[in-house]
Order: structure tokens, then sequence, then C-alpha cells
């Protein structure tokens, strides 16, 4: 059954958000000097901030073969630590529920882990060099920090920015006195989150909801960064979508929007299929159904209008590796946890890998931003090296946060990228274990942590 989004009315949000800038942000910075328009944020001095209570939801050691329900993750009383130069105090409002979180509710972790891939909030204080946001912005921590001056960020790939693995220093402390760190250093399943300046993006000013916003965080702008990123799809043409979750109808959405002539779509779960032709998909196919013809079936729709080679034209008559769509996008994955809907042809994700490898035509376009695939498959040396293949792979493929989600927040907004038809389930914090099972069922399209609702 498919559960509908419970939208945070917007007089909810701006009242919260009126009480923190006005309340608690002006008493901890002393004034609202921000409002007079000054260039720089004033900073909250370092070392404030700790010791205030908070709650979030932390996951520590758990042996193979453990169930969400069996996790011995649990909402737990944080004490704050002080506040570092480099980082924000967020108050969340509302945090996504990717599926890649529901194998990591039952992970093995040393230390201590507040979850979470990003989320949405209201800042309520500042590190002492911070300069992109000021207390009482609303912003999006998102899942993937881009600095603008690493290695990668300077080189298109911001969404590797080589901020997103370190500075996992603990944030707070559990009432043993355990120290707990962010998962991928943001979190979201947390009634406050202390992200890197680098993860947080101001959010222009918008009627979306804050469980709208919150899915910008990580799986939206994953499936729109796969037509808008490093492979961006080109009006006219033909796309190929194996996987329809949040990542997926993202992209069918995305490629709608850049004028893409015909959408394929694809996967197991006959909801989803329906979904993804409402939201734009020309046909969808249930690889269930065409199994190993799978391939040939989406070339099959993929005939190029011209077959003559000197005008233009494309000839498949001498060898098929040519054909196939002119963008192939893959957002299926790897299972974490038997689905109680309609379950795919392959759990290890391999198979959709292989079979998006194979559907990219010569000159096309690979884009692969699935997880938790299970082991290695393998490909035809000789076409792997000259098939003229086009792969980018992941992570968001080049979504750069600081200048695509305002657009992405401005498509959102004008109705053309629907994003309150993937919000399909919201859940307070204390019901994370709930919304991350119904995540692993895949009898949602995406779930939301509502915070103060
Ligand atoms: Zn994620
Ligand atoms: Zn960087």
């Amino acid at each position: 059954m498919e559960l509908r989004a419970s939208k945070v009315s917007r007089r909810s949000v701006l009242k919260q958000a009126a009480a923190i800038s006005a309340g608690t942000a002006a008493a901890l910075v002393g004034g609202d000097a921000q409002a007079a328009g000054e260039p720089q944020a004033p900073a909250i001095p370092t070392g404030t901030q700790a010791g205030r209570k908070f709650r979030a939801f932390v996951v520590r050691t758990n042996p193979p073969g453990t169930t969400i329900q069996g996790s011995n993750a649990a909402v737990e009383q944080l004490t704050l630590k002080k506040l570092d130069d480099d980082r924000v105090v967020v108050r969340t409002e509302a945090a996504q529920v990717c599926y890649t979180i529901t194998g990591q509710s039952v992970g093995n972790y040393p230390m201590p882990r507040a979850l979470g891939h990003g989320a949405v909030g209201i800042v309520e204080a500042v590190g002492a060099k911070v300069q992109r946001v000021r207390v009482g912005d609303r912003v999006i921590a998102v899942a993937t920090p881009a600095c603008g001056q690493c290695y990668t960020c300077l080189r298109g790939r911001p969404d590797r920015c080589q901020f997103l693995n370190i500075g996992f220093q603990p944030y707070a402390t559990l009432e043993d006195g355990t120290d707990v760190i962010q998962h991928d250093n943001t979190c979201g399943f947390s009634e406050l989150m202390v992200p890197l300046e680098w993860a947080c993006v101001p959010v222009p000013s918008t009627h979306l909801s804050a469980v709208e916003l919150a899915m910008l965080a990580d799986v939206c702008c994953c499936g729109l960064g796969t037509v808008f990123g490093v492979a961006p799809v080109e009006p006219a043409s033909d796309v190929a979508v194996l996987g329809c979750g949040p990542v997926g109808l993202s992209a069918i959405q995305g490629a709608r929007i850049k004028g893409a002539s015909q959408i394929i779509a694809i996967d197991p779960i006959e909801v989803r299929r329906e979904l993804a032709l409402r939201l734009g998909a020309t046909i969808a196919l249930d690889p269930n159904v065409e199994g190993m013809n799978l391939v040939e079936k989406v070339r099959s729709l993929c005939e190029f209008p011209n077959d003559r080679r000197l005008a233009g034209g494309r000839d498949t008559t001498l060898t098929r590796n040519d054909a196939g769509p002119d963008y192939v996008i893959e957002a299926v994955g790897g299972e974490s946890f038997p689905p109680k809907a309609e379950a795919g042809p392959d759990p290890t994700g391999l198979l959709p890998l292989q079979q998006a490898w194979e559907l990219c035509s010569a000159a096309g376009h690979l884009t692969t931003v699935s997880a938790g695939q299970r082991g290695n498959f393998t490909v035809p040396a000789a076409r792997w090296s000259n098939g003229a293949k086009n792969h980018h792979s992941g992570n968001m493929t080049g979504t750069n946060a600081l200048r695509d989600i305002p657009r992405f927040v401005r498509l959102a907004d004008s109705g053309r990228f629907n994003v309150k038809a993937l919000a399909t389930s919201t859940f307070p914090l204390d019901h994370a274990k709930d919304a991350l099972q119904i995540v692993a069922d895949r009898l949602t399209i995406a779930a939301v942590l509502v915070f103060n609702a």
C-alpha cells in the first residue's frame, strides 16, 4: 500500500523559523546583526553549544543477519560537543530515508554513529570561520559536501569532494559519555546536525515543504544529476532508466524536463512503473517479463529514424552493438533485504549493471549511480576497451550542490519536477525503524523523517 506524504504546513515552518531566528539564535548571537546586512555571518564563538541536549537515531555494533527491527539502533539522548570553527549547528526539520541507510541501520560500527544522508533545517550557530550561511538561514545539508577548492571539486566532480569522507570527529556524547559521530559527516536522523560548512546550501525562497526539500539532500540530487551533471541529456534523445526508486524517478523527470523524446522506465514493481509513466516515462518495462531479452527489447525501441550512414543515420544491420538508447541510467543497486514488493531478477544488483553496460550504444552515455552490489561482473574485454561507450560513474555524477540545489528547488517550485510524488510517507524520529522497514520492503517510494511536526 502506498502512503501519501503528510505535508508539513508552511505556517508551522515559518513559525518555527521565526521562533529560532528571533529567539534562540538571536540570544546566542547577542543581537540580530545579520538583519542589518553585514557581509559576513556573525560567528558564534568556537567552543559554544557544548552541553545542548537533543535526540538522535544511533547505531552501534550488530552481528551479520540482524534485521532492522532487531537492530540495536535506537533513538538516544545525546549531549552536543563544542562547536568547531568550520562547522554549523542545524536544527533538523526533515530528513530523507535513502535505501542505502537501511543496510547501515544494521551495520557494525566500532564507534556509535547517528545515521542519515543529509536533511533540511534551520541554522542555529556557525563556527568562527563559516561564511556560506548565517544563523536563521534555512539550509539543505547535503549528503555530499563540496568545498570548491580541492582536487576533485576543481575537476568537475564536486560530488566526490575530498571532504566527503573525512572529519568524522565526534559531535556529541551518549549519556554514558561515549563519543558519537555523524554518518557521512552530516547525518540527518538527529534533532541537531553539525555538518561542515561545505555541506550547507542556503535554500532560496520557496513554497516547498520541509518534506519536499529534504528529498533534495540526496536522492533527488542524485537522480537529477544523471541528466544535468557530467552527461547532460540532450533534447530529442532516447533515454533508458533502470530502476524506478526515488533516484530513477528523479532521473526520468529530469530527462522529461530536458526534452528527451523517448524515456524507457525499467522496474519490477508495478506501482513504480505506473508512477514512472505519470512522471514522464513514455514506456515502462518489467525486467522479470523481459528476462534476458531486455537488452534487445530496449534496442528495438531505439531504432534511429534515419539508417543512411552517409546522412547522419545509424545503420545497425552489421552490428547491434551500435544500437540502443543515447543515454542509459542505472539506478538499481544491490538489495540489503528481500523486498515485500515484486523482487527484481538479481538481488546482487549485478545483472542490471551488466545490462546497462550492454545497452549503452557506441557513442552513447552510461551513467551508473547505484550502490550495494555484491560481487563482480564480467564484460567482453575487447568491447570494454574499444566499444566507444562513455561511462560516467556516480556518486552524483558531477552535481554541484551550491550551483544545482537552487535550480532543482526552482524546478520543484514551478511544478516541473514533482518531488511531492516521490515523498510518499512520513514518520517521526521515534519511528525511524518503521521508516527504514517500509523503504527496505520497497512498499513506498521514499520515506521522510519529520521533526517537531
Ligand atoms: Zn543516500
Ligand atoms: Zn572539494
